[in-house]
Formats: C-alpha cells, structure tokens, sequence
C-alpha cells in the first residue's frame, strides 16, 4: 500500500485553520461527490481527517478523494444508516460481553472511549453473535461518537474530531490469539483504518501482560515514530493526562458512576435524531444540586462530575 510506505510528516492539529491546500481538496471532494456527501450528511470534520489523514500519499488530493469515495461507497453497501437507526435484539447480552463505551474527559477536552478487549470471551461471543453482528454494534459505536464529537465541535465553536482510546488488556489470554477473535478485530480495524480515519489522539494500552508487552517491544523499532509518540503503555500514564474524577475505578479512577459499572451506565444508545446522539443514562437526568438540567449539556465528564 503506497501511504503506508510514505513517509510520515506531523499531524495537523484538529483546530488548526484550514490551509489553502486542505481547502482545495475539500473543495474537489465536494465538486466530485456533492450528491453522495449531501446524502450521508456527512460533516466538514468528516471530510478534513480524509484530507488530514491521507496528506502523506504521494497523490495527497487524489488519495482523499478516492478514501471519501470508498468510504461513502462503503455506508451504502453497509447501510450505515439503517444500523445507525435499528436496535439489534440483543444488544443488551452484547454490551455485557464487549464491554466499550466513552467515560469523561482528558484534560484538554477529548473524549475518552474505552475498550475492556481483555474482559472479551472470543468463545462466548461467537456463539451469540455473527460477525456481522459485531460490526453492527461497532459501527453503532463509530457513528454515535463521531456524531457526538460534531456536537460538541459545534458548541464549543472548534474543531473536535479525534479521541482518546483506553484499550483494557486486563484477562487478555491465548484465546484472544484464536480466529474467533482476531478475525471480527481485523474487520474492525481495517474500517476503521479506512472508514474512519484520523479519529485518534492517544491510546492508552493498560493491563498489559508480559506477552503483548514483549510483542511491543520487538514490534515498537518497526513502528513510524509519531505513531508511537502516541501509544503509550501503563496504567500511571493516564493520570498524566486524565484527572481522577474522570476515569472509572477499574482504572484507577475515582469516577461517581452508580455501581462502578461506568461504560453500560453512561453510553446508552438512544435512536438517531438525524445526526445521532449520545443519551444519558437515567440517572444523570435528573437536576443537580445547582439546578441546571444537565441533559442540557453535551459534555460527558459533566454526568461525572454532577453526580453524588
Ligand atoms: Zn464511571
């Protein structure tokens, strides 16, 4: 593949001004696909990561407009739309098998979505579901916090389109190694990889065990350099970057979800107004002690804080 072989150059800012450059690109991407972009009301955030994301391809502008293309070739086959819309009968057994959900905020205002990979039994899970069954609640996930970064980017008037991803290793084991769970993985990320590109900021790869942290270290050289500032191993290093109050007990946090059960608690998907949205559990509906209604607001850590 030709970008994976060009050579990396730093990544844009999310709230850096569009470049006369960027904006030529955007400006072809629409000339080119106007109907199509209309049709999956696709964002400007949306098109500015596949224009940020493929900068480093030899043919940059040609590049991000065959990945647009692809991607809305892809929502369609996939009716992204319908998956967005449609409550899978058990999505209530999946969300206590796989485990995933956004809890509060980094410091700096990111979003936090974090994957418990490790809590996954690869047995379990192949039993109950298909992988497309997995995709679905996958795509759920995608299109609901790509639509909740658009709501935030429009009230806070600038731009956020990337997250935080906390992936939980903790009872990662062999049979993570087997085909029932590397293959649905592989569909996953090469989605992501191309669906929904430039979307991470960090990660944080926490309860590692001996075995993915030597896998690391021999894979780490081989990794390009500013992928790698970006990944960072220990349960510590997310301190640095996250306050207490917004990270679940598990890890190591001090958050005030009920029951500790931060991820099922907070990420209820609700149907797509349109844009789709993030609801909040019940719990964080009622007014708090300042009286505001803080369905009123947008910002996840505020159920975190708000809570007693
Ligand atoms: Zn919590």
């Amino acid at each position: 593949m030709s970008d994976a072989k060009a050579k990396k150059t730093p990544r844009v800012p999310e709230n850096a001004p569009v470049s006369e450059k960027e904006q030529q690109t955007l400006d072809l991407i629409v000339e080119k696909l106007k109907p199509q972009l209309e049709k999956h009301r696709t964002s400007q955030g949306t098109l500015l990561r596949f224009v940020r994301g493929f900068k480093d391809d030899p043919h940059p502008q040609q590049k991000s407009l065959e990945m647009v293309e692809m991607m809305l070739k892809w929502r369609d086959e996939v009716n992204v739309e319908k998956i967005v819309s449609t409550i899978h009968p058990k999505e209530a057994l999946f969300k206590t098998m796989w485990v995933t959900g956004l809890h509060g905020e980094t410091r700096d205002g990111h979003v936090v979505y974090i994957e418990r990979l490790g809590m996954i039994n690869p047995s379990k899970i192949q039993k109950e579901f298909t992988h497309d069954d997995i995709m679905h609640f996958h795509i759920q996930m995608m299109e609901r916090v790509t639509a909740y970064k658009d709501r935030l980017s429009d009230e806070r008037g600038q731009r956020v389109y990337k997250q935080v991803v906390i992936l939980d290793l903790k009872g990662l084991g062999l049979s993570h190694l087997s085909s029932k769970f590397i293959d649905p993985m592989k569909k996953i990320i090469h989605v992501d990889q191309f669906c929904y590109p430039e979307t991470l900021l960090q990660m944080f790869v926490v309860n590692a065990g001996l075995m993915v942290k030597t896998a690391w270290a021999l894979a780490s050289p081989f990794v390009d350099p500013i992928t790698k500032s970006n990944i960072h191993f220990g349960n510590d290093k997310l301190l640095q970057y996250i306050d207490k109050g917004q990270l679940p007990k598990f890890l190591g946090g001090d958050c005030r979800c009920k029951d500790g059960n931060c991820l099922i608690e907070n990420f209820v998907p609700g149907p797509s107004d349109g844009k789709g949205s993030l609801i909040r559990s019940d719990t964080s509906k009622s007014k708090n002690d300042s009286g505001d209604d803080p369905t009123a607001r947008s910002s996840l850590s505020a159920d975190h804080r708000d809570k007693k």
